[in-house]
């Protein structure tokens, strides 16, 4: 495997002939019962209710980057290569195989939320990395790849395109405003009280503005804040309103459809020595994480991948009803 950059849209792809034997179907569940003891366990977070644990992190059995080495950025004519030298994680949300998100109890989605700030905090202090993804695929639309509830965490040696877009766009904004931007879309977003789904403590649900497929709904902290890991360790009590809030949120959008997309966006490696992408003095000011959903809705989801231009047939206004109403 190795990582490839476009050199129109600058994004890195992941690429390689490497065959990936699947999983025989019969094979009894890798992350609980007699042979979670194998999985190669990165951390753990002790049991809430009597279990051995509560949330774990193991090497990703197929995983796509891997620890050891340098990643030996190179040229190739005019292009750019470099070894996929990185981190694949699975994140075991709970030990119980129904455990899911939204029907676990809010200690144990805190657990979860700890657990990936904990792996953040880490892959962090490797200034090999500069940025740590934490993702969640779930239903076949979406590219479920385990039975058990789990998320997957990638530690890359570049900035995912989508996130590298918000972090220009955030350092803009508070170039000339010298506000972030985030916290602008929340304060509007709260006065005009017409998309968001929920508020709970300092975290606040809605639907963004411009959705890029019906029923998006964004979670992100009324307090500013650039990076998810800070939140997790520092603010005592505020984990279990998210946790509530990510659970509930999750819970309204399977009255829509089974299969969504999550992803966590939250600042990048600042400990990496990178002069290129030269960072920026005032990213804590002008990032500000937010966790992302995207609904799939099995009869949009082919055009979701070859159009340009997102089209979305429900607007933020009349999802943000129907979730709201959701029965849950
Ligand atoms: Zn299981
Ligand atoms: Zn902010
Ligand atoms: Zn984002």
């Amino acid at each position: 495997m190795e990582l490839r950059k476009d050199p129109i849209t600058r994004s890195w792809v992941i690429t390689g002939d490497d065959v990936i034997e699947p999983t025989p179907r019969s094979q009894a569940c890798r992350f609980c019962g007699p042979s979670a003891e194998l999985a190669h366990v990165i951390a753990n977070l002790p049991g809430v209710d009597g279990s051995a644990w509560s949330a774990r992190s193991v090497v990703h059995p197929h995983a796509l980057y891997h620890i050891e080495g340098e990643p030996a950025r190179r040229a190739d004519g005019l292009y750019d290569r470099m070894g996929s030298v990185g981190a694949h994680e699975v994140l075991v949300e709970n030990p119980r195989h129904h455990g899911h998100l939204w029907n676990a109890s809010d200690v144990e989605v805190e657990q979860f939320l700890r657990l990936a700030a904990l792996r953040l905090q880490d892959l962090k202090r490797d200034n090999r990395f500069k940025y740590i993804s934490i993702f969640k695929n779930h239903g076949a639309e979406a590219g479920q790849e385990f039975e058990h509830p789990t998320s997957q965490l990638t530690a890359t040696t570049f900035v995912p395109r989508r996130v590298l877009y918000e972090l220009r766009a955030g350092r803009d904004y508070f170039e000339s405003k010298e506000r972030c931007v985030f916290c602008d879309i929340l304060a509007q977003e709260e006065r005009q009280n017409l998309r968001i789904v929920e508020i709970r403590g300092d975290y606040v649900a809605f639907c963004p503005y411009a959705p890029r497929v019906p029923y998006e709904t964004w979670i992100m902290p009324r307090s500013h804040e650039s990076s998810f890991e800070r939140t997790g360790s520092s603010r005592v009590g505020s984990v279990t309103d998210l946790a509530a809030l990510l659970r509930r949120t999750l819970q309204r959008i399977r009255t829509v459809t089974e299969a969504f997309h999550l992803v966590l966006h939250t600042s990048p490696n600042s400990q990496h020595p990178s002069a290129t992408l030269g960072y920026w003095k005032t990213l804590d000011d002008d990032y500000h994480w937010h966790i992302e959903i995207l609904p799939i809705l099995e009869s949009k989801a082919r055009s979701y991948t070859f159009k340009e231009i997102y089209y979305s047939p429900v607007t933020s206004e009349t999802a943000v009803k129907r979730l709201r109403e959701a029965k849950i």
